[in-house]
């Protein structure tokens, strides 16, 4: 069975006062230990966070890593210098660095290749715009920014440190959370793909998130579904009802 997963993006948001007391409130709530947290502060709070978590079931993820190794990159972080203050994971992909910072999917699959071969995993983003859904074109979207990624990745190790996250940008920051047949029905998708063109092993191992205005509330039907394998949480993932998420497979 797939380890339950719910991350939080936190995206620009948060202060050190208030990441510091998120952390301090899922050190102290009652979370499901069988469940994988992994929360993405802004990069200048990764070491600020990490050191306040103190549940071994809670990682802390970058929102992003640069694909080189080193140098004349402003701005950019490199998959070495977060292994350097004991970061693990980091975001991938996210729509937000795709749609406002011309991340194209091969960008995106040459940094997921250049964190998994560094030892960093990876929440690896995909998902449509309404246009595209209005089109008909969700899968063959999601189908594509996948194949760009298997393009990159060389085999079932790689494919272990990779986390996929749906989410539909039209239900990112919306309120407008995707219906819970519609994001089945992607995630069987993303899951036949893989078993298609990886392997049955990678289909059948991979986590997949569903993101996009997931609540306190909607999460436990979303929950039940047998190919949506947790979250990946913005908005909420700032508030107490993050728990409530974090527990919504009990
Ligand atoms: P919201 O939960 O705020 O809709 O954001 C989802 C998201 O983009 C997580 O990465």
């Amino acid at each position: 069975a797939r380890r339950f997963f719910v991350g939080g993006n936190f995206k620009m948001n948060g202060t050190k006062e208030s990441i510091k007391a998120i952390v301090n409130n899922l050190n102290e709530a009652k979370t499901d230990g069988d469940v994988e947290v992994v929360i993405a502060p802004p990069a200048l709070y990764l070491e600020v966070a990490r050191d306040e978590v103190d549940k071994f079931n809670i990682k802390v993820a970058a929102q992003n890593v640069s694909d080189k190794p080193n140098g004349a990159y402003t701005g950019e972080i490199s998959v070495a210098q977060l292994k350097d203050i004991d970061i693990r994971w980091t975001i991938l992909g996210h729509s937000e660095r795709r749609t406002l910072l011309g991340e194209t999917d091969e960008v995106v699959a040459a940094k997921t290749k250049a964190a998994v071969d560094g030892g960093i995993s990876v929440i690896w983003c995909c998902g449509e715009s309404l246009q595209e859904r209005e089109a008909g074109n969700t899968v063959a979207v999601v189908e594509k920014q996948l194949a760009a990624l298997a393009a990159k990745l060389s085999g079932e190790d790689d494919w272990k440190k990779i986390v996929i996250a749906y989410e539909p940008i039209w239900a990112i920051g919306t309120g407008k959370v995707a219906t819970v047949q519609q994001a089945q029905e992607v995630h069987e998708a993303i899951r036949k793909w893989l078993a298609k063109n990886v392997s049955e092993k990678v289909a059948d191992e991979t986590r997949i998130l569903y993101g996009g205005s997931v609540n306190g509330k909607n999460c436990k039907d979303l929950a039940k579904e047998k190919d949506i394998d947790g979250f990946l949480v913005g908005g909420a993932s700032l508030k107490p009802e993050f728990v409530d998420i974090i527990n919504s497979n009990l």
